[in-house]
């Protein structure tokens, strides 16, 4: 059970969060949302330090980059102007798709990245958008590929005295197309099957390949054979299927009570499938 009796530090300024990281060390453990932390077995000698109130809940553009606050909840980031069109709307979607309303009032987008879960929504799209991290700590920051991030685990790339304090999303093209779809039994479910995609198409041509899948096992990641056999292949019908093949054969989803293998793999491949249909005629459309 979770102790009651614990130390909370309620810093207004990110260099006070900071300071009592530092001084604290591994004694510290930053407060976001709290879905997580909430239901964690904790040592009680463990205080913690609560982010709400120290002002990581903004969109600054970055040379034409969206750096997101980490403290952003997934019910601001879903409202806020600047990503309503971001990605022709997949983060939008991600976002809406994630637990329940009030769980997205709660959910922060750095503990989101941080407790990280194969079933976990917004990691696999940052994946596809090749988004990055920006960590601080008194000793000044770094930035880091989301994927390098996550990998082998986002705790293992903190330093004890570290936050996470932006998303960086890169800029988005016109010859791009991002599309996020998360299959689950009902939207306070896990998902049974997610996939994020970013093509980048030039004369019906796929320059380049983003494809990165969730709730499989361990943690969301790309699809590398796949992302690499469909790259200079034509988007027609014959890619289409040999990348609904190649998805049935490269994801391999662990065993649930809700579904079984066969039909997870299948929902992978099909999700593939209709993601590069729909990018066949969004840039069809583009003439
Ligand atoms: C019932 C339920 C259903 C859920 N369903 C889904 C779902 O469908 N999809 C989904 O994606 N998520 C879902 N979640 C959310 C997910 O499991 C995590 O609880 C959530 O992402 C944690 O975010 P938080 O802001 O609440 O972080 P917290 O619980 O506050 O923190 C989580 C961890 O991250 C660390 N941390 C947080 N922010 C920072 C930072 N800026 N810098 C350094 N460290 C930090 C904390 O120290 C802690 O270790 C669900 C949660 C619950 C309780």
């Amino acid at each position: 059970m979770p102790s009651l009796h614990q130390d909370f530090y309620y810093p207004q300024t990110k260099a006070e969060a900071l300071a009592l990281l530092s001084e604290g060390k591994e004694r510290m453990m930053p407060l976001a949302g709290g879905t997580a932390v909430t239901l964690m077995q904790r040592r009680k000698e463990v205080a913690l330090v609560d982010l709400w109130n120290i002002g990581l809940n903004t969109i600054q553009e970055q040379n034409g980059s969206l750096a997101v606050g980490a403290m952003m909840t997934v019910t601001e980031l879903m409202r806020h102007e600047s990503i309503q069109s971001y990605a022709q709307g997949a983060l939008v979607q991600a976002c809406r798709h994630l637990a329940s309303t009030s769980l997205r009032n709660l959910i922060t987008i750095g503990g989101n990245i941080i407790q990280i879960f194969n079933w976990s929504d917004l990691p696999p799209l940052f994946l596809a958008l090749e988004a990055e991290v920006e960590l601080q700590s008194q000793g000044g920051s770094r930035r880091t590929p989301i994927e390098t991030f996550l990998s082998p685990h986002p705790r293992k790339n903190l330093k004890p005295d570290e936050l996470l304090v932006n998303v960086i999303l890169p800029p988005t093209a016109q010859n791009r197309y991002a599309q996020f779809t998360k299959f689950c039994q009902n939207q306070v479910n896990f998902s049974l099957a997610t996939v994020a995609t970013n093509f980048r198409v030039k004369d019906g041509v796929i320059q380049e390949a983003r494809i990165a899948a969730g709730a499989v096992r361990g943690r969301p990641f790309r699809l590398n054979e796949l992302e690499e056999m469909l790259v200079d292949k034509s988007l027609d019908k014959a890619t289409l299927e040999a990348a609904e093949t190649m998805a049935r054969q490269v994801v391999k989803p662990t065993r649930t009570f809700r579904a079984s293998v066969e039909y997870r793999q299948n929902l992978f491949a099909i999700i593939v499938r209709r993601h590069l249909e729909a990018a066949q005629s969004h840039f069809s459309l583009k003439g």
